[in-house]
């Protein structure tokens, strides 16, 4: 019996192979448990607990809904758009503009299209654009990077787009007027302090450990202000501006809170995963708003409205059903 049992899965599983149809896979292979996963960032940013605050959340009711939710650590906010759409992950967290970018088909999407079947879920913490130098390579505004060393992201990260644009804003061009890395976020502390690098951009959201390691080693670093943005925020939607609080960093050289400008870290899933799925998840997290609230500093501001803020892609008909249910939208 239990030999036909698993002939039958394997048969299924393979036609659904065939078909594409991932989804059904994940049902067949397990009984009726559902496998989703969660796509982050680097272990040391916010979006990898971010991912785990919210599968904990939903596997404590595996009973109640047979879901069972894993985490994995990407590349970053890009990636896990191009993700969700191959199907290889059911949710992710992208940034603001990346889900604006992705909806549009523009930035990396322009010679693919708009990603039609992206579908916002929430939003979360607000992220800023920080750049984070040591001090001994005098570099006091973002316009002193001209000629230095300096890490822009991983391509698949989020904040790759962000440096670039804060450099222009500064009239520098990654190109040309600096020596440009491409490593992802989690190594470039590590390369601060050893001296490879004089600074890094990370687009996170704030405290996070990635800042904490850069900051607390024997190089002295600092958080740079990055002013004189206007021209980017008139231009780009999805930008506004932010403070970065630097009482989180005890070892930063910094005695005031940092200027910068930021978007929102975003909850995303695809057009194709089932609507009970992405409502419990909803549900999970808004009925256990303070529980979830305090899982992370990061989430200081974070209000259950504004969680229904700055999403443009479509939202999906599970979450939809539950912000009905409970009066969050008409
Ligand atoms: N915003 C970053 C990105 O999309 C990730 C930040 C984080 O992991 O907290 O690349």
């Amino acid at each position: 019996m239990k030999k036909t049992l698993l002939a039958v899965s394997i048969i299924i599983a393979m036609i659904c192979a065939a078909l594409g149809a991932d989804y059904i896979i994940y049902e067949a292979k397990a009984g009726s448990v559902k496998f989703v996963t969660i796509g982050t960032g680097g272990i040391t940013g916010v979006y990898y607990p971010t991912g785990g605050n919210i599968a904990k959340l939903v596997n404590k009711k595996k009973k109640e809904y047979n879901i069972r939710c894993t985490v994995e650590s990407t590349g970053g906010s890009v990636f896990n758009v191009n993700a969700i759409m191959a199907g290889d992950l059911e949710f992710a967290v992208v940034q603001s503009d990346r889900q604006y970018q992705a909806i549009k088909g523009m930035s990396e999407w322009k010679k693919r299209g708009p990603q039609k079947d992206l579908r916002a879920v929430f939003s979360i913490h607000p992220e800023s654009i920080t750049l984070i130098a040591a001090v001994d390579s005098n570099i006091k505004t973002i316009e002193d990077l001209k000629g230095k060393r300096v890490n822009i992201g991983n391509p698949g990260s989020g904040q790759r787009q962000n440096s670039i644009d804060a450099l222009e804003s500064a009239g520098l061009n990654y190109k040309k007027d600096l020596k440009a890395e491409n490593v992802k976020a989690a190594e470039a502390p590590g390369l601060l302090q050893d001296g490879r690098i004089d600074a890094f951009f990370y687009t996170v959201g704030h405290p996070n450990g990635a800042i904490k390691e850069a900051t607390a080693g024997a190089r002295k670093v600092k958080i740079v202000p990055i002013t004189g943005v206007d021209k980017i925020l008139k231009k780009y939607p999805y930008y506004a501006e932010s403070v970065i609080p630097v009482k989180h960093y005890s070892g930063a050289a910094n005695d005031q809170d940092v200027k910068s400008f930021g978007v929102k870290a975003t909850f995303m899933t695809s057009a194709k995963v089932p609507d009970d799925i992405v409502y419990a998840i909803t549900k999970e997290v808004f009925e256990n708003f303070e529980q979830f609230k305090n899982l992370h500093p990061a989430y200081e501001t974070v209000t259950r409205q504004g969680m229904l803020e700055g999403m443009t892609a479509p939202i999906h008909p599970g979450a939809i059903k539950y912000y009905k249910e409970v009066g969050l939208i008409k």
